[in-house]
């Protein structure tokens, strides 16, 4: 038995699957106290968009560091906080023809999500919530009512009240609009449902099995929430900071949510740190109404003020949209040529495999770590493969990485399987 084992409660998740201990790591890649390195296709579920470790931002850091930059200040004024909303303004909210008021909470993504479903409560004068079937917006009571899996819902030991589901795009087969649905809910005075204070939504469900909305249906949802006057909340947590080729992952759908939440790769370097971005008329906070010790970490600060660099051209973005044309290609080709039945789907470096075999994405993923590989499973059974390198990956890095998946696939085809498949 190991120092987890014997002391760290059973709760630990992520370490039984990747049971390594981890010293240290570069770009693409962490090495373990053996010495053995692995290639990273999980960074930290959407943390680490631009490697570990990244040059220019550690300079970043250290340099504030070495000077005596002040670290923590509550929610005082900072130059480093200063710095990053000035940056984050110039940078990528101006470019955009956005327009939003800073909050910051707690340094967590379920604490941007509780923010985010407070105000929209308080600015609405209403109490429901609604969000969709295989959602996933964190583990506090608030974020967790709007939350799919049952597994994670049961863990609550309260009623989850004031929130309710709705199928989410694509759940009832590829030929129903969802919102149809939705809409006739909201409009038919005998649906049962009242008229709720906000909609949460995530443009690609990455916990919830890398489930992608279209542009078509975000529009539609923007529409339907706008002339029903319900807040739009759009959690970019984990597919926003780039992961989908864009900045904001709502961009595709040239729509602009009432509320937008952050935090996973904020601040471009693994330090916790958590943004509502709040449309001014909806800026209704009295002052403390909402607190919290660590509301902005000035460390995180001057790491995501760094980060705004690889938004001031499209270098990134361009190739993002290169790599995930070879992402996809390359699973589309590697299936085909073992004849296995699957989905591929994503945008952008967020890439699921649907196998018909639901255990079969476990175990090649547990074939891939054998290999030197980290790949995790998303969806509900497990039963989606989840690619996520880093946005910063070499193309070498990530074929490797694609060459792992082909062999640990190939190791994982029992015959048996491959019938069942
Ligand atoms: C990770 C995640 C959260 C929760 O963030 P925590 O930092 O784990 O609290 C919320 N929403 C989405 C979409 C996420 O991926």
């Amino acid at each position: 038995m190991n120092t987890f084992e014997e002391h760290e409660s059973e709760v630990r998740g992520y370490c039984r699957n990747f049971p390594a201990v981890f010293a240290s790591a570069k770009g693409a890649w962490m090495t373990d106290t053996k010495g053995r390195r692995h290639l990273d296709f999980f960074c930290g579920a959407g943390v680490l968009n631009y490697g570990h470790n990244p040059d220019k931002i550690k300079q970043a850091l250290m340099a504030y560091l070495m000077r005596d930059g002040i670290t923590h200040t509550l929610d005082m004024y900072s130059e480093a906080k200063e710095a990053f909303i000035r940056g984050f303004n110039e940078v990528i909210l101006q470019p955009r023809g956005l327009s939003y008021k800073f909050q910051f909470p707690g340094p967590t993504g379920t604490n941007a999500v509780e923010a985010a479903l407070k105000l929209a409560r308080k600015v609405t004068g209403r109490e429901q919530v609604v969000g969709f079937t295989n959602a996933f917006h964190g583990m506090t009571l608030g974020a967790l009512s709007v939350t799919g899996n049952g597994f994670k819902r049961a863990g609550a030991g309260v009623p989850l009240s004031h929130a309710a589901s709705m199928p989410f795009d694509g759940y009832m087969g590829a030929d129903t609009d969802t919102l149809d649905f939705f809409e006739s809910m909201l409009v038919d005075n005998g649906s049962g449902m009242d008229i709720p204070a906000a909609v949460i939504v995530e443009t690609v469900q990455a916990e919830g099995g890398v489930n992608v909305a279209s542009a078509a249906w975000l529009r539609r949802l923007r529409d339907i929430t706008q002339r029903h006057g319900i807040v739009l909340i759009v959690d970019d947590i984990q597919v926003g900071c780039g992961r989908t080729g864009r900045f904001f992952s709502f961009e595709e759908a040239g729509i602009v949510p009432d509320i937008v939440t952050l935090s996973k790769s904020l601040s471009g370097y693994g330090l916790p740190l958590a943004l509502v971005l709040i449309k001014p008329e909806m800026d209704q906070w009295a002052p403390g109404e909402h607190n919290g010790t660590f509301r902005g970490h000035c460390p995180a600060f001057v790491t995501a003020t760094a980060a705004l660099g690889y938004w001031r051209n499209t270098l990134l973005q361009d190739s993002v949209d290169r790599k995930s044309a070879m992402v996809e290609e390359r699973l589309d080709q590697m299936l085909r040529q073992q004849g296995v039945t699957a989905t591929v789907r994503g945008r952008g470096l967020i890439q699921g495999v649907e196998f018909a075999e639901p255990t079969l994405a476990a175990h090649i993923s547990k074939a891939c770590f054998e290999r030197g590989l980290i790949i995790e499973t998303a969806g509900i059974d497990d039963q989606v493969l989840k690619l996520l390198p880093s946005l910063t990956i070499k193309e070498d890095e990530l074929m490797h990485g694609l060459d792992i998946i082909e062999t640990s696939l190939r190791a994982v085809l029992s015959p048996a399987l491959r019938k069942a498949a």
